[in-house]
């Protein structure tokens, strides 16, 4: 028995602003704008997907992410027998790998419902029923971090993660002031996105590491795997890599070089949910663990995000919260959030409802 063909396909680029501007050690975002995509099998059953491009990270343009799903929805209507791993291989070799995780998460989707299956459990979980996840403070003067810190902390959320990467003595500075202000027992980790020097990152984190910094993401740049490898040689805090590591193959090449402790899977990054997948597996085998993370994803998106890393058991620390930073969403459902505590969606798929008069106002491009 083959999954049931794609009959239809419609592709929306979608703009969700920010609660706030959000800046990183690479730039400041006021909104984030995501193709989403709609698809309804033979059997009747609708899918929904969301990719969240990125310009910096990935080399995304919004007409290069917008044609490479609108080539892909054409691919999946001409095809006469998909299985997943027809859909992964359709999707690994795309131009956009966020455009192709919009894709095949709505196909997913759909496949799910059809079947009556959630989304886990055709990833092969759910391994486990919730995952905690951090919240992320953008960069800013430290005793504005802090006092985020503190309001985050008050809404329940448990682990937080610092933007860092601009200035190497405010960035002490910035998680002297968190960790002050949180105490004890709150899990602080920190991402630096690039914005140090080998020199900077070494001083940084022989400096930090008496605040208890959980692991620091991204101290370099993404293509100094020699930097990399040195500074974790001289770190005391375990090094993350994020941007260095896009797909499975990127993951032997930093564990070659001993460069890394964690990879940070992104969906985005990996052209979607079952590419995101073999990273987990790739990074297990070369003795790496896993975390998971997220671009500019709103609910749908996350949701998504959120059944994988419940059901590949390498991925132990969880970065899936940038839909609770942005100010409007189309859709709602899937995946709830109380404090930093994530929960499966119920019932089929992914569980998400998506207003589509909401999408459609906040819509920029459209095709049928
Ligand atoms: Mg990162």
């Amino acid at each position: 028995m083959s999954w049931p063909r794609i009959l239809e396909v419609e592709v929306f680029c979608a703009e969700l602003p920010y609660k706030e501007a959000f800046t990183i050690a690479l730039g400041t975002s006021v909104k984030s704008w995501n193709i989403v995509v709609r698809v309804v099998t033979e059997d009747g059953a609708e899918g929904w997907g969301e990719g969240s491009p990125s310009l910096i990270v990935l080399g995304e343009t919004r007409g290069m992410a917008t044609a490479c799903a609108r080539s892909l929805a054409e691919r999946l209507v001409e095809a006469e027998e998909l299985s997943l791993e027809h859909l992964y291989e359709m999707c690994a070799s795309a131009a956009s790998p966020s455009a192709a995780a919009a894709v095949e998460e709505a196909v997913l989707d759909a496949w799910a419902r059809g079947a009556g299956l959630s989304m886990a459990k055709l990833l092969g979980g759910p391994y486990r029923r919730s995952i905690e996840t951090d919240v992320t403070i953008g960069i800013m003067k430290p005793e504005e971090q802090a006092a985020r810190a503190v309001k985050y902390v008050e809404e329940g959320f448990r682990i937080l993660k610092l933007k860092l990467g601009t200035d190497p003595e405010e960035d002490v500075e910035r998680v002297r002031a968190v960790r002050d202000a949180v105490g004890e027992g709150i899990r602080i980790r920190v991402d630096a996105n690039q914005g140090w020097s080998v020199e900077e990152a070494i001083r940084v984190i022989d400096r930090i590491a008496c605040y208890e910094v959980e692991y620091v993401e991204q101290p370099v740049r993404w293509d100094d795997l020699e930097g990399l490898a040195r500074v974790r040689r001289e770190s005391p805090i375990p090094i993350a890599v994020d941007e260095t590591v896009k797909r499975a193959e990127d993951v032997f090449r930093v564990a070659g070089r001993e460069a890394a402790d964690i990879v940070n899977i992104k969906v985005m990054k990996s052209g979607g949910l079952l590419g995101a997948l073999r990273v987990a597996h790739a990074s297990e085998a070369a003795g790496l663990s896993n975390m998971i993370g997220c671009m500019g994803e709103g609910r749908l998106g996350i949701t998504g995000a959120v059944c994988l890393a419940a059901s590949a058991r390498n991925i132990v620390y969880y970065d899936l919260d940038s839909d609770i930073l942005l100010a409007e969403d189309y859709a709602t459902g899937g995946s709830r959030v109380e404090g930093g505590q994530r929960y499966l969606p119920e019932g089929p798929g992914l569980g998400v409802d998506v207003d589509r008069a909401k999408l459609r106002r906040l819509a920029v491009i459209k095709s049928a």
